[in-house]
């Protein structure tokens, strides 16, 4: 009985140090109430937010248990997803948006090469075609009815203008969604120039409106590796605009600036990172001293990962599929490779609808946990040549390898839900004995001389995002932890964030979570406060100590 108070009272301990170092910016907040659930303030939630550094250059780092339980598990996992990632890995995962109006406009003319003004005979931006404005219009309103969480931080925090002097450059993909998180931020008063961290994500119509609107956006669908650099550049590089936050998704503005505008990038007051790769650079630069601004990792919040990985993932993995397949999931053979959130949530799926799936792990632990939810643990040669569907979720690199493809048998699929195009060997397969046929947009026909076929989707790359689009209530939860990630670190008294990588604490996820409870007319229970001292518990969170693994 002692023990969940006394790890509770380490919580508490840490939590009153950060509410003493973050007592101005509580000040300046604390008239705004922004959730019922749990009776928490802008302010209180800033006071509340005085982040974790994850790393420490050079240095011994470890203060709070909880923070060692971070920063010990965070190297293995960036290294093991890093494996063989190019500089610009994201940049070229294919993304596309399958919804969008424009794939298939005519028009072959680059973006570079023309002239367009907005209604307001703006020209600062660089889209497909700011006549689609309209329909960007109609995607963006139709994503903000399942944002509402978002839409509510933006209510009530637009009279105060949080980000009153913020100029923020942007590097995401370009969707309904991101469109939905920068008209936040425009909201709380910041001024946005933004770029795709994808060539095929953009929804071209979404980039016109925001153009049309004022938002500076260099984005469209299918750049060339060129054009891509290019954008970033324009975004960046503005005469008489310097930039002071960036909101990165891959990390590649975040190399350009640090590369190619040292001394503005000296001056950012703060880096928000969405994705595995960009917050692994930033621990490469933070561990070789060069990282010379304070960085939030929003990758690795509870919010982001049990949310987008988990719950995305076990919506969108079927989508995917049959769009691309029309594939009967009963009684179908599955392999899924990688027992993590991501091989999770595929699993679950794939199980709901009567598949009969096995999975692959090199961690006995999730293994364990594969074999209590019900799932065989395999290895992939031993069932390779009955599958129907191989699905790799890995975050590593030739986890399915050509000798295990000629194995497979005629007629079966093979995709990647982890976020780089390495998982799968496809290089291996582009060889003179083997046709390629496209069957559908996405869709390959691999044909071996003796006529067997195997499916490959999106040639290997992420395919939800390839080939489906992804739940847009997951991404309000992520877009939600950035906004307030940002609103954070550009608000925060000089020197609560040193140079170095920090994560989101305990109450900040706790906080998203209660924003999006609201959707569902969920009702917390409240601790009185006999049960909050008997578990040591400050009655409004955090409920959980860092190292709770949900
Ligand atoms: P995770 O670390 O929780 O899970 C990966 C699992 O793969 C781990 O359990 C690891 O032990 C296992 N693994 C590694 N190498 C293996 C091998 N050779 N064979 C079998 N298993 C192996 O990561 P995650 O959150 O599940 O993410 C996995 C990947 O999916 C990452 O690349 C991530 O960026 C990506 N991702 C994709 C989406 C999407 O929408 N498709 C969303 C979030 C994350």
């Amino acid at each position: 009985m002692a023990e969940p108070a006394a790890e509770a009272k380490l919580e508490v301990k840490q939590a009153s140090k950060e509410v003493k170092e973050s007592e101005n910016v509580a000040e300046k907040y604390s008239a705004m109430t922004v959730s019922k659930n749990s009776e928490m303030n802008l302010g209180e939630l800033s006071a509340a937010f005085s982040a974790v550094p994850t790393h420490k250059p050079g240095k011994k780092q470890i203060q709070f248990v909880e923070d060692k339980q971070e920063f010990s598990r965070f190297p293995t996992k960036a290294g093991r997803r890093s494996l063989s990632r190019s500089i610009s890995q994201s940049s070229t995962d294919s993304c596309g948006s399958a919804a969008s109006y424009t794939d298939s406009s005519d028009d072959e003319t680059s973006p570079r090469d023309k002239t367009q003004v907005n209604s307001k005979g703006n020209s600062d931006f660089c889209v497909k075609n700011i006549k689609q404005a309209e329909f960007g219009r109609r995607e963006i309103e139709i994503a903000e009815q399942d944002m509402s969480a978002l839409i509510s931080l933006r209510k009530r925090a637009q009279s105060e203008k949080p980000l009153a002097g913020a100029k923020i450059v942007g590097c995401t993909h370009i969707t309904a969604q991101t469109a939905v998180l920068i008209e936040t931020l425009v909201a709380l008063g910041a001024q946005c120039r933004w770029t795709a961290c994808n060539i095929y994500s953009t929804q071209n119509e979404v980039a016109a409106a925001l153009s049309e609107t004022g938002v500076a956006v260099f984005a469209w669908k299918g750049e060339s590796e060129d054009d891509f650099w290019w954008c970033i550049d324009r975004c960046v590089n503005n005469e008489g605009w310097q930039p002071n936050m960036i909101l990165d998704d891959g990390g590649d503005l975040t190399h350009w600036m640090y590369k190619k505008y040292p001394n503005v990038f000296k001056k950012i007051r703060g880096i928000v990172e969405e994705s595995v790769t960009g917050v692994h650079r930033l621990y490469q630069l933070s561990k070789a001293g060069k990282l010379c601004v304070p960085a939030m990792n929003v990758n690795d919040s509870v919010t982001k990962q049990k949310f987008d990985n988990l719950y995305c993932c076990r919506e969108s993995i079927l989508d995917g599929l049959k769009r691309t397949t029309d594939v009967m999931f009963g009684g179908k053979q599955v392999v899924v490779l990688g027992y993590g959130e991501v091989g999770k949530g595929c699993c679950a799926a794939l199980k709901a609808l009567g598949s009969i799936v096995s999975i692959t792990e090199i961690d006995p632990i999730c293994a364990l946990q594969a074999c209590m939810d019900g799932f065989r643990v395999v290895k992939l040669n031993e069932v390779i040549r009955q599958v129907d569907v191989v699905i790799t979720c890995t975050g590593n690199k030739n986890v399915v390898t050509r000798d295990q493809l000629d194995r497979m048998k005629n007629g079966s699929i093979v995709c990647n839900m982890g976020h780089s195009n390495t998982e799968i060997d496809v290089a291996s397969l582009r060889t003179p004995e083997l046709t390629w046929e496209r069957v559908r947009s996405q869709v390959d026909h691999v044909i071996w001389p003796d006529g067997k076929r195997v499916i490959l989707l999106a040639e290997g790359r992420l395919l939800n995002l390839s080939c489906s689009t992804v739940p847009t209530f997951v991404l309000s939860i992520t877009a939600t932890t950035q906004a307030l990630a940002l609103i954070e670190l550009y608000n925060a008294p000089e020197g609560r964030y040193k140079q170095d990588v920090y994560l989101l604490p305990k109450k900040m996820d706790e906080y998203v979570a209660s924003l999006h409870l609201t959707t569902f007319d969920a009702h917390l229970t409240e601790l009185s406060d006999d049960q909050a001292k008997y578990l040591g518990l400050n009655k409004n969170g955090p409920f959980k100590p860092n190292y709770y693994r949900y």
